[in-house]
């Protein structure tokens, strides 16, 4: 075991996958099993099960499910027939897959700015970013908004906006599954919402994975037939140009024992949110909590001086405490990116945050004992940096 010399303890994990993998015990081995039993490992019986549990979860009409966030994302552009000329608008501070989908389409992400209080969408930038695209010449098309770090964006501001600009919306939920705003579930804040179960994401599998839900039968049925290299009537049917992108049955079944234990989860992630505020909230800026809205708490991100940020990791680190950095860069810095419209007046929230960020351990298992020794390490190295 590695142990550190300052606290003599081991160091602890920033998502503890082995802790869930104990409490769900044999009901993985015997769901995995299963599969390997009836060996239709490519569109099996698991995989249209957890599709409806997720449906019924999320009080969704349709859940099609996909080989991950990124291709749920991009199978509703391909759905949509979004692609040169036109622009789709997605927020600079969030993970490049939602920008990524856009180009790969051959449309052109339009970056927009985010709240400072919520690190999500901006509205008013948003505004800013369709009154350019339109004069550049581009065709505003399609808004993503980002529910990043678990917590739903202002979706009815957005959805206003929307309708009054003809932009279909896009929920990139690949964080926030499970969360709600004013009441509804991520699922059906949106036309379409795509999702994530890369393993570290509130609904992971063992692998990757995603899923699309919408109320929308015809996009659904589009949806199920990219997901299989077009598939009209049968499978050597091809009616439109799709891709491979379908979830193994390996890893549906797995969901599904994943999708039993989900609410109790997410209770546990939000009494472990709600320590880390009470005990932090004095010496350090912690992440709001709105009436109008709950979060999954996919991250707990805290926000420090820019010149105090790495010299807290570092303090952390030596205390056996993981950090991570979500976003080091907005998309409109990253070289891969960086030739793409930024909304006029610039995104200068996603500059700061991107500097001074800062994300703690957080998961459904992180026990008091663990997060007091997080909490006093939090607050010796944030008073040691003062
Ligand atoms: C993880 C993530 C994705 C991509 O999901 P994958 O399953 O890894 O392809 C997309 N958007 C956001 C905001 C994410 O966090």
């Amino acid at each position: 075991m590695n142990r550190h010399a300052s606290t003599g303890t081991p160091p602890i994990p920033f998502v503890d996958v082995a802790a869930q993998r104990r409490r769900l015990g044999s009901s993985i081995d015997e769901a995995i099993a299963r599969v390997t039993a009836h060996c239709q490992f490519i569109q099996g019986p698991e995989v249209f099960a957890f599709e409806r549990d997720l449906a019924q979860f999320c009080g969704a009409r349709h859940v099609v499910s996909c080989a991950s966030g990124t291709d749920a994302l991009l199978m509703v552009l391909m759905a949509r027939d979004i692609g040169p000329g036109d622009a789709v608008f997605c927020p600079a501070f969030t993970f490049c897959a939602t920008a990524e989908a856009v180009v790969l389409v051959g449309a052109t992400p339009v970056f927009v700015d985010v709240r400072e209080s919520t690190f999500n969408i901006d509205v008013d930038s948003l505004r800013r970013a369709i009154a350019s695209a339109e004069a550049s010449g581009l065709r505003a098309k399609a808004v993503i908004p980002v529910d990043l770090f678990g917590l739903p964006a202002d979706h009815d501001a957005i959805a206003a906006v929307a309708r009054e600009h003809g932009l279909f919306v896009l929920d990139d939920a690949a964080q926030a599954f499970g969360a709600t705003y004013h009441g509804r579930k991520v699922g059906t804040l949106a036309a379409a919402t795509a999702t994530s179960f890369f393993p570290a994401k509130p609904l992971g599998g063992y692998g990757d994975g995603g899923a699309i839900a919408t109320d929308d039968d015809e996009l659904a049925d589009v949806l199920r037939s990219l997901r299989a290299h077009g598939a009209g009537a049968d499978r050597y049917d091809n009616v439109r140009i799709g891709i491979n992108g379908r979830l193994d049955t390996l890893q549906a079944a797995v969901l599904i024992e994943k999708l039993r234990i989900f609410p109790q989860e997410i209770e546990a992630r939000g009494q472990a949110a709600e320590r880390y505020r009470a005990a932090l909230a004095d010496i350090v800026a912690v992440p709001v909590a709105t009436n109008d809205a709950t979060s999954v708490w996919a991250q707990f991100t805290l926000r420090v001086a820019s010149e105090t940020r790495d010299r807290l990791a570092a303090a952390l680190r030596a205390d056996g405490i993981p950090t991570a950095i979500y976003y080091p860069k907005p998309l409109n810095r990253q070289q891969a990116y960086c030739r793409f419209p930024v909304a006029p007046g610039g995104v200068g929230v996603s500059e700061r945050l991107s500097k001074e960020v800062i994300s703690l351990p957080m998961h459904a298992y992180l026990d008091a004992p663990t997060q007091d020794r997080v909490i006093a390490a939090v607050r010796r190295a944030v008073k040691s940096l003062l």
